[in-house]
């Protein structure tokens, strides 16, 4: 967004435009998507990961403006042709980072609203983290530094100040998101090969340390919060064999199962946006008796939204108070259909390849269930 863009919804925000697009929008789902939530600012910026101060703000907002239900309870309703009310809302946490169990829960207890949290099974009970944030936590140990990665043909990547640093980072994990898995793997083993010849203290390890199980269970056990599978090794669906896709769905719910006994009736698309899911994983889902998905595409969800797409709403460490109000009503995405039509996809670490036809998974042979919601007391 400009600045002037951003100076005039800031000012159209503040006259109450985001109070009347929240009502004109009452009969669209708002799904909130979170990362990490850490109990203090950091040194260092991840969009994913939020300071508490201003989680517990949003989740009391949300608490005041909407009806915050369970999803899988709105997923239930919609399959049972069953009505949500108006002003409907859910939260989600991707990824399963131990901070939501540490940090999130005890605010979403205390302020006893409900959230699912996908969980990337594979990295549950361990030390390792997500290889996305294993790329920014070595990248941002120094200060300074040179990547030497010509080997790889991604030729030299150095950093000497903290935007730059954060280029290297943006530039990095695009294009190792654009790689086949084996690839990709190999290239991150010699950026911490590096990394640990230069004496790596990896300080921001512990903020995005995944939960155990035993987390899940408690939080399981409070009746607030729902847990569903997010692939077991966290990579982008499309890059991967249909082997691969159906093991990284069958295998990462089949954990939550066996390990919680139960789980969400939703799966969250790793990176989400449309180039990272396609027909074949649709299939997977359906396989496994999975009757609905959430993406990155950024939105609320209409009644003929399929749910197997759900669109959300990201909220990141840049979310200023305003954008939060603006975002959730409706009225930041209504701006950006304006502004281009068919380019609502929204990814939580920078943009991808647009190369993925954007109505492709549209065309699904089998029409997938759409979200009903009331009309009573809206303006048509
Ligand atoms: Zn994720």
């Amino acid at each position: 967004m400009s600045g002037i863009t951003k100076k005039i919804v800031r000012t159209a925000e503040a006259c109450g435009a985001s109070a009347i697009s929240r009502t004109l929008h009452a009969d669209q789902l708002l799904i909130v998507m979170y990362h990490g939530i850490l109990p203090e600012r950091r040194t260092w910026d991840h969009w994913c990961q939020i300071p508490s101060d201003e989680f517990r703000w949003q989740i009391e907002y949300l608490k005041r403006h909407y009806d915050v239900l369970p999803l899988s309870e709105i997923i239930t309703r919609r399959i049972a042709g069953q009505p949500l009310p108006p002003k409907c809302a859910a939260i989600t946490f991707d990824d399963g980072l131990r901070n939501n169990f540490e940090v999130a829960f005890p605010i979403l207890r205390e302020l006893n609203v409900p959230a699912t949290m996908y969980l990337a099974t594979g990295y549950i009970d361990t030390d390792a983290l997500l290889w996305q944030d294993r790329l920014f936590a070595e990248i941002q140990s120094f200060d300074s530094m040179e990547l030497d990665l010509s080997s790889h043909n991604l030729g030299s990547h150095e950093w000497a100040n903290t935007a730059s640093q954060q280029q290297v980072f943006d530039t990095l994990l695009a294009r190792l998101k654009q790689l086949p898995v084996e690839h990709k793997n190999r290239i991150l083993a010699d950026i911490c090969r590096q990394t640990r010849n230069a004496g790596l203290q990896n300080p921001t390890g512990h903020d995005f340390q995944l939960m155990s199980w035993d987390n899940a269970s408690e939080m399981l056990d409070s009746g607030l919060i729902e847990i569903g599978p997010h692939t077991v090794n966290h990579e982008l669906l499309s890059r991967l064999d249909d082997d691969q896709i159906h093991s990284e769905i069958a295998d990462s719910h089949a954990a939550v199962l066996e390990n919680l006994g139960t789980s969400s009736p939703t799966f969250a698309f790793p990176n989400g946006t449309r180039a990272d899911y396609d027909q074949r994983v649709f299939a997977a889902l359906k396989e496994c008796g999975i009757p609905a998905a959430v993406t990155t595409v950024s939105g609320l969800n209409q009644t003929s939204q399929s749910i197997l797409e759900l669109k959300r709403v990201g909220i990141g460490s840049d979310t200023e108070r305003w954008q939060f109000r603006a975002e959730v009503s409706g009225m930041m995405d209504c701006l950006r259909r304006l502004r281009s039509p068919n380019g609502e996809t929204t990814d939580v670490n920078g943009p991808l390849t647009k190369d993925f036809p954007a109505n492709a998974a549209d065309s699904s042979t089998e029409p997938t269930p759409q979200l009903a919601t009331t009309k009573a007391s809206l303006p048509s």
